[in-house]
């Protein structure tokens, strides 16, 4: 069960000073990875800008999490109660006040009737097959390389069957393209941070993983792949760690967070993908008067 404990917030504000009190995975890799960019950082961390509509990849995810701790956290549990608990997470998710959602007509239908297909299979066929020794442990790993600790929530420890302890962490995707296999696993800044925790805590943990439930029109498909863990993908961790870590500190004392994925021209960088594309100077405003200005330049003024 999740700790009661609540951490202070991961970013304040002391005398005009930005003050890191602990980082998360994947607030990390929203700094420097992929799907990150370091202005969208400074909103969502810092500035606590409004975000606008969040889509139906976080929806999917959301429901699936709740499907997985109500499959976990008791002793015996009915398939149906999985499949309940997700689609009461997805309409209970969209009625709220607090958040906006705009989520795809196609999207909703095939998580309204997937999402629960996928949740009753998981306890059919894949829970039976789960030694679950822990769910949602939290962790927080000290690297003398930073001053603040990386913290976290494994989403569970597991009993191999064939020994050992695996880290397992749940994901839910309505993409086609998405995997989560075991090159993901093998380079998962979140889960070698796990095995990190573990080492620490003298875990015997063994292996990291994903199961994961891709929810798609026609089907769903249950999925699970895990890679041993290794010291070289544990180095590379703490190496990624201190430099990003190194250009996080020094953002945060400059006060310089550069529009990296407007620079990179990625994808993130659109309505679809980042929740701020709608006030961000570089987002819908500069596409605006990027127009604006073609258009004048058309019309010869
Ligand atoms: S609109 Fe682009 S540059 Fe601005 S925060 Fe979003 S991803 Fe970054």
């Amino acid at each position: 069960m999740s700790d009661p404990v609540r951490h202070p917030r991961a970013i304040t504000i002391e005398n005009g000073k930005i003050h890191i009190n602990h980082l998360s995975p994947s607030s990390i890799e929203a700094f420097a990875g992929p799907y990150g960019c370091e202005l969208a950082w400074y909103y969502r961390y810092i500035e606590r800008r409004p975000a606008g509509a969040f889509g139906g990849a976080l929806l999917a995810g959301r429901g699936w999490d709740t499907a997985m701790l109500t499959a976990h956290d008791q002793p015996w549990v009915e398939p149906d109660e999985a499949a309940e608990a997700f689609l009461d997470e997805i309409e209970h998710t969209l009625a709220r006040t607090d958040e906006e959602w705009d989520v795809a007509s196609g999207d909703l239908s095939v998580m309204r009737n997937r999402g629960p297909l996928a949740a009753k299979a998981y306890v059919e066929r894949e829970l039976p097959q789960i030694h679950a020794l822990a769910t949602q442990k939290k962790i927080a790993v000290r690297f003398k390389e930073v001053d603040w600790p990386v913290i976290g929530y494994i989403d569970r420890l597991e009993a191999r069957p064939a020994g050992g302890v695996a880290i397992a962490d749940d994901k839910a995707t309505l993409s086609t393209s998405r995997k989560w296999d075991e090159d993901a696993a093998n380079t998962s800044l979140q889960l070698n941070v796990y095995a990190l925790a573990c080492a620490q805590e003298s875990i015997a943990a063994s292996s990291i993983g994903y199961r994961s439930a891709r929810l798609l029109k026609t089907k769903q498909e249950l999925k699970q792949a895990f890679v041993p863990i290794t010291e070289e993908a544990k180095a590379r961790t703490v190496e990624i760690i201190a430099a990003v870590g190194d250009r996080i500190e020094h953002a945060c004392e400059t006060g310089v967070f550069v529009p990296t994925a407007y620079i990179d021209q990625r994808w993130k960088c659109s309505q679809k993908f980042c929740s701020w594309y709608s006030s961000c100077e570089f987002g819908a405003k500069a596409r605006m008067s990027a127009s604006l200005a073609q258009s004048a330049r058309e019309a010869g003024l």
